[in-house]
């Protein structure tokens, strides 16, 4: 008896379904404070006291109306002109292409508004992503306010969240995994559920290495 035997290599491979958050993941948001805000709070003799801070009031020991005047008309500026963080639509692209599905999960401001301001957003978003070519599968718009992702986390079956802000790690980690991506204010941040990435290459490693399912 003469027995063919033909080995075809077996691979076995995880796909998940990785929230994305915007603001600081995929967009420059930190840059922007650094440049566009404070030029605008220099011009009224606020300098920058914290670089590393998170909020426009601790940045610039401002108040939070004060910051929010910025944003009232700034906001609409940001939207179209924020750059991408270097790397995001490379790396995105072969997550896709690892068979992974991307979910965007964001709070971005005015986002989730049932108005004419909420429509303005949330296409702005759209165009932002396609402009910057952002592969995705899904685009869900999170209550803003910090800590709603964790319901958009379970309602979406996300197996892991990327994400930079502080406040919504503390509370999306404790029921859905964390990749934080890092940033100057979440560089002490550590908690538990949760892995550090400095880069969208990091991430992409980290994905490809774990295995939830
Ligand atoms: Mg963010």
């Amino acid at each position: 008896m003469f027995h063919v035997v033909i080995l075809t290599e077996l691979w076995y491979h995880v796909n998940m379904i990785i929230g994305v958050d915007i603001d600081g993941v995929l967009a420059q948001v930190h840059e922007w404070y650094l440049d566009d805000v404070a030029k605008y709070f220099l011009a009224q003799g606020k300098p920058i006291i914290d670089a590393t801070a998170y909020s426009a009031t601790d940045m610039f020991g401002v108040t939070r109306e004060q910051a929010n005047e910025y944003w009232d008309t700034a906001i609409w500026r940001y939207a179209k002109d924020v750059e991408v963080i270097d790397g995001a639509a490379e790396y995105m692209a072969m997550l896709k292409k690892d068979g992974h599905t991307i979910i965007i999960n964001t709070a971005r401001w005015l986002s989730n508004q049932d108005d004419k301001d909420g429509e303005r957003m949330r296409a702005l978003v759209r165009k932002w992503l396609l402009n910057h070519k952002i592969p995705y599968d899904k685009l869900v718009f999170a209550e803003f306010g910090g800590g709603n992702k964790m319901t958009s986390c379970r309602e979406n079956n996300i197996d892991v969240h990327i994400e930079d802000s502080p406040k919504e790690i503390e509370l999306v980690a404790p029921h859905t995994p964390v990749i934080i991506f890092e940033q100057p204010y979440n560089r002490d941040f550590n908690i538990q559920n949760t892995h550090r990435a400095r880069s969208w290459r990091d991430v992409h490693d980290y994905i490809n290495k774990i295995k939830t399912r």
